[in-house]
């Protein structure tokens, strides 16, 4: 369980890219954080992952993180909106360098190999990162992120620059880490697939949550997008 309260962060100490965010992510939920460009999704997950620093408190299975950054970073794994690899490497290295990190002793390499071919890439795995596209190293960053089973996978805009096959297959693939009793957290602006795909979902306007909880509750009668725009419509 994952419980924000309160959060804030400031760049500049006089205002607030996100203020007194209040979020629960219970274990098996998919949780979609939804809001415009610069609403402040960005600002929040990275002061959840310890990126920035931040006013509030952040609690993992009731202990606060800041108490343990490091054993907290152990459990989660993060996907930024533009994964930066060390390039110099090969696919293949990456993966095997982050599981080193993660210190994961299992033989992981059929499984490596069951995600690069459903990400399709496994012929691409022994080449540099440099000469990939931004898809290609997006999912590179996602198998990484995926062999080592995080119990908390948080995702900044996952579906930008993803094939259609790479979005179905890494839907799948959360749908099963969360069956395990892992959380999903992902900013997204597809709104279709943050609506069929997520039980919970956050709407964040300048900074502030205007509504969080069921997905069904918060859409009402009629669609994401019409929550959306009741929300957002004068803007
Ligand atoms: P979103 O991810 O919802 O598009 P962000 O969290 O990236 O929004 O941005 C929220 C606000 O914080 C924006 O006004 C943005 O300009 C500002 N901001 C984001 N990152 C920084 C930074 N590193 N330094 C200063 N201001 C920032
Ligand atoms: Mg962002």
């Amino acid at each position: 369980m994952l419980e924000i309260k309160n959060l804030s962060k400031s760049y500049d100490g006089k205002n607030y890219a996100c203020k007194d965010v209040s979020i629960t992510i219970n274990d098996g939920d998919i949780y979609g954080f939804i809001g415009p460009n610069g609403a402040g999704k960005s600002t929040t997950i990275k002061a959840v992952c310890g990126i920035h620093s931040f006013e509030g408190e952040v609690l993992f299975d009731g202990k606060s993180i800041t108490n343990d950054m490091i054993e907290f970073k152990r459990n989660i794994a993060y996907i930024p909106d533009n994964p930066v690899l060390y390039e110099h490497l090969t696919g293949i290295e990456y993966v095997n360098f982050i599981l080193n990190i993660y210190d994961v002793k299992e033989d992981m390499r059929d499984e490596i190999k069951r995600l690069a071919k459903m990400f399709s890439i496994e012929d691409r795995l022994e080449e540099p990162i440099k000469g990939y596209s931004h898809g290609m190293k997006q999912k590179i960053s996602i198998i990484a992120a995926l062999a080592h089973k995080p119990k908390l996978l948080i995702l900044d805009e996952p579906f930008v620059g993803l094939d259609p096959k790479a979005t179905f297959e890494l839907k799948e693939e959360l749908k099963n880490l969360c069956k395990d009793g892992s959380m999903v957290f992902f900013s997204s602006h597809v709104l279709d697939v943050v609506e069929k795909f997520c039980n919970k979902i956050a709407i964040i306007k300048h900074g502030l949550i205007v509504e969080s909880g069921d997905t069904l509750e918060i859409k009402g009668e009629g669609s994401l997008e019409d929550k959306f725009m009741e929300i957002f419509d004068n803007e």
